[in-house]
């Protein structure tokens, strides 16, 4: 089949082995008219961030194969049990997070099968990825491009320039290291010589137009960058650039009322929002590690021994 100037729709399936179950993903391919380079992109790593997921179908459906030079391999839904479930960050079956399941494992749990086959079948399709995130049911989130820091210079130099184009204000950089342990995708990805970022757009869970745009504009600024479409890229934005994320993460189970804003400068000790029993006492004070921006909020009260209640950065440099 000559497959040049065609846009694909098809569900790849797999089973579960232990249980019968069916592992699904929607891949949307568009094979370009001229040749080039393949970018993949993951939309619904975790189910319930819905802008990462709307911009990955809005990709799909906008971009033209006669325009395209190279393929488009899109999986607009990856976490589809959550979605289905209306779950945060998890996988129902086995309840583990998808980013730190990769590259899984053919004969492990439920999530790790599931990163397993996007790894094999989708994931090493790539000569570039982007993992569409939006923020989930229970956080408030500021739009961030998070980079890996390969250590390989030619990688890590075409990570930021698709960092750069997204068009997003924030822009972070963290270390990663191949290891034997699971970690995310787009990390393992970005190890293995591939430049691969995580993009975040939306929060709480809600599915934000405006939001989804902003990754839409800063997916087709990556194709222009790297050659695949032609067009102007849209540069609107100011850029800050943060070093390695912090998460403080609630030692206890309780009530969590924060008392921070998203972008808010935080100084170190400065109380960022307290756990209280169901009566509403303080059970206890929760303070900044450091100076730093606020990048992320829980703003779910409900909370349990380990949740991310704020992450924070330090700012490196304004562009
Ligand atoms: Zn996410």
């Amino acid at each position: 089949m000559d497959t040049r100037n065609l846009k694909k729709r098809e569900w790849l399936e797999f089973t579960f082995q232990n249980t019968g179950e069916a592992i699904r993903f929607p891949v949307g391919t568009i094979y370009g008219k001229n040749p080039g380079p393949t970018m993949v992109v993951v939309g619904g790593m975790h189910g319930s961030e819905f802008c990462g997921i709307q911009a990955a179908i809005d990709l799909f459906n906008e971009v033209d194969p006669v325009n395209l030079r190279g393929t488009l391999v899109i999986c607009t839904i990856y976490n589809l049990p959550a979605f289905q479930n209306h779950m945060g960050f998890v996988v129902p079956q086995d309840g583990r997070n998808p980013g730190g399941t990769f590259p899984g494992k053919l004969n492990g749990t439920f999530s790790e099968v599931m990163a397993h086959h996007l790894n094999e079948h989708v994931l090493s399709q790539a000569d570039y990825y982007v993992e569409l995130h939006g923020g989930d049911i229970p956080e408030s989130l500021t739009p961030f491009v998070m980079c890996p820091l390969t250590g390989n210079a030619e990688v890590d130099q075409k990570i930021d320039e698709m960092a750069e184009v997204y068009n997003i204000p924030l822009i972070i950089h963290r270390p990663v290291q191949a290891s034997d342990k699971p970690a995310s995708g787009f990390t393992k990805v970005a190890l293995r010589g591939v430049p691969a970022i995580l993009t975040e757009s939306g929060q709480q869970g809600i599915l934000n137009m405006d939001d989804a745009k902003v990754h839409l504009t800063g997916l087709k600024n990556i194709l222009i960058k790297l050659g695949m479409m032609d067009g102007q890229i849209m540069n609107t934005v100011r850029r800050t650039y943060l070093d390695a994320r912090a998460a403080i993460r609630s030692p206890i189970a309780g009530y969590w009322v924060p008392f921070v804003h998203l972008n808010q400068k935080v100084a170190k000790d400065e109380v960022v929002g307290e756990i209280r029993d169901y009566f509403g006492a303080r059970l206890m004070e929760i303070r900044m590690p450091d100076d730093a921006l606020v990048t992320v909020v829980r703003t779910s009260p409900s909370v349990g021994v380990g949740n991310v209640l704020v992450e924070l950065h330090s700012i490196v440099r304004h562009e």
